[in-house]
């Protein structure tokens, strides 16, 4: 029987609609203020994306568009700006950075109150503690698509590939506080397919693409599929080669419209949750 297609966009949609709906009994209108700096057309369409999905579940949204050419003070000084900005609940310094820019020094400049992408090293430390706050949206999104698909966490064997502070590290740190048995695997793993195999829950977060192949999983794995990859023939593809995997799978996320739909709706349910928590300590910025 081929796999169970995991709808990232429709379990997306509902998230959102529960935020919508959060945002109008709470009576606020949370705003979020992007930074794009640069001209990374992924990076203007993502941008936009969020700023859309943003107003239309009633919350406020700004972009402030600023040249690859900014100097890193100019930039600074913004997050500073918004930082102390009674007005703004959620900041969100759209990634990559121009070349030749420390995207460290401006996410670690960001208030961890305002903190929506959760990378600063105040909530990263929090989540690695067994006490999240703001939470990285994919990875958020993972954890969510993973329950709203009924699948049990507690004790199963997952295996993360991919390391990174955005989606690998913070995914391992959840599916632990999940109670699963974690494997975090990334560029200088050895055979990768047999970890693979051993996987109930594979997430796939490298941006190789359809590197992970049917015969790498286990017969009713759990396969989350968070790549996005443009090939030369402009096709968008995932980490893994769907066609091939959902022969052996139980249930995969379909690229796209998995886990893409699920980051976005994890950011504005972020920005609800620093919204909410600034108006309940005003002091705290
Ligand atoms: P990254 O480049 O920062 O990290 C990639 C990780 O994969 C590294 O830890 C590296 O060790 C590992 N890796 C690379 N090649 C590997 C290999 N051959 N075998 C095993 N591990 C390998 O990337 P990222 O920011 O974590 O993003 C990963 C992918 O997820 C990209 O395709 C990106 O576009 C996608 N992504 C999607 C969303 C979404 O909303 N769907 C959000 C963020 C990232």
């Amino acid at each position: 029987m081929p796999a169970r297609i995991i709808d990232g966009k429709g379990i997306a949609a509902a998230l959102n609609a529960e935020t919508s709906r959060r945002v109008t009994a709470a009576g606020i209108r949370p705003r979020l203020v992007m930074l794009l700096a640069g001209e990374d057309p992924a990076s203007a369409i993502y941008v936009r994306s969020k700023d859309r999905a943003a107003r239309a579940a009633g919350l406020a949204a700004e972009t402030i568009r600023l040249p690859g050419s900014v100097a890193e003070a100019e930039l600074l000084g913004e997050i500073a700006r918004l930082n102390v900005d009674p007005e703004v609940d959620g900041i969100l310094v759209q990634l990559p950075l121009p070349e030749g820019i420390r995207a460290r020094a401006f996410i670690e400049a960001i208030d961890p109150a305002k903190d929506v992408d959760g990378l600063t090293p105040v909530n990263a430390g929090r989540l690695l503690a067994g006490a999240p706050f703001l939470v990285p949206c994919t990875p958020l999104g993972v954890i969510k698509l993973l329950a709203a698909a009924e699948v049990a966490t507690a004790g199963a064997r997952a295996l993360v590939i991919g390391r990174s502070a955005l989606v690998g590290r913070p995914l391992a740190a959840l599916l632990t506080g999940a109670d699963a048995t974690v494997t975090l695997a990334h560029s200088r793993t050895r055979d990768l397919a047999a970890e693979c195999r051993r996987a109930e829950i594979l997430v796939a977060a490298m941006g190789r693409a359809e590197l992970v192949r049917g015969d790498w999983i286990g017969s009713g794995a759990v396969v989350i599929d968070v790549g996005i990859n443009r090939l030369a023939d402009g096709r968008l593809v995932g980490d893994v080669a769907t066609a091939e995997a959902m022969e052996v799978a139980a249930a995969i996320t379909p690229v796209p419209g998995g886990v893409g739909p699920m980051t976005i709706a994890c950011l504005l349910e972020n920005t609800l949750t620093a919204a909410l928590a600034r108006r309940a300590q005003p002091c705290a910025g």
